[in-house]
């Protein structure tokens, strides 16, 4: 298996670690690629869904105390309902998966390509609070090239969902591949995480930084004029 997660030290680039995340136990192989999802999640409409999020997080509200006779709450519980559904957990129903055209490499461009700087907004799994970030996506076509927002639709698409940083740079990768069949793919991700800034450790100053290389990018000259490429 030739999965890895990597990490830096953002300031000058040393690995400090790497593991593969995937050699857990032989029954726990794939444990942290999917996201965990209840085999019925999709056997009530989003409509359904949105009403019941809607009364328990009314319920939430209630028990903290606060007034959802007032003004500005009433329409509260509702917002958030639409809003976890629509927008900011859109990821997690296939459906909303970006539909994705491939080209000929008629330009017969054979070197890395780097979108670099992708921002997306994401929120951690264990807090619900938000993930803040940047993703930096290289290949090398095998032969097809994608459109380049698709690159950031799919990033968009995976941060979507409760996350960790792990897997959301897992997920892009692993789909990557799929998608442009080809084993040169490389996927950072860079992002700041609210759980560690805004609460907990209350660090502000730090980043977490993860990886994944597979094919030419296992090489230590492609990820060298890769992080040149990023650097500038
Ligand atoms: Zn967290």
């Amino acid at each position: 298996m030739n999965l890895k997660t990597e990490y830096f030290a953002p300031a000058n680039g040393n690995m400090i670690s790497d593991f593969s995340i995937y050699e857990i136990g032989d029954e726990h192989m794939y444990t942290g690629l999917e996201t965990p999802m209840k085999p019925d999640a999709f056997e009530i409409s989003d409509d359904e869904k949105k009403e019941r999020i809607s009364d328990l997080f009314a319920q939430i509200m209630d028990v903290m105390g606060l007034d959802l006779t007032d003004d500005s709450l009433r329409g509260t519980p509702d917002r958030v309902a639409k809003m976890y559904i629509e927008e900011i957990f859109s990821g997690l129903n296939p459906d909303n998966k970006p539909k994705i055209a491939l080209f000929d490499n008629k330009y017969q461009y054979n070197q890395m390509l780097v979108e670099k700087n992708i921002t997306f907004y994401s929120n951690c799994e264990h807090h619900f609070v938000p993930i803040i970030g940047k993703a930096h996506i290289a290949y090398v076509s095998s032969g097809k090239v994608i459109g380049l927002s698709k690159l950031n639709r799919i990033v968009q698409y995976y941060a979507k969902r409760p996350q960790v940083q792990e897997r959301l740079t897992n997920q892009i990768a692993m789909d990557l591949k799929d998608i442009l069949n080809t084993e040169d793919i490389a996927v950072i991700i860079d992002a700041k995480h609210l759980c560690v800034s805004s609460r907990g450790v209350k660090d502000d100053a730090s980043a977490t930084v993860t990886s994944y290389y597979s094919g030419v990018f296992n090489k230590p000259h492609k990820i060298a004029e890769l992080q040149n490429y990023l650097n500038q």
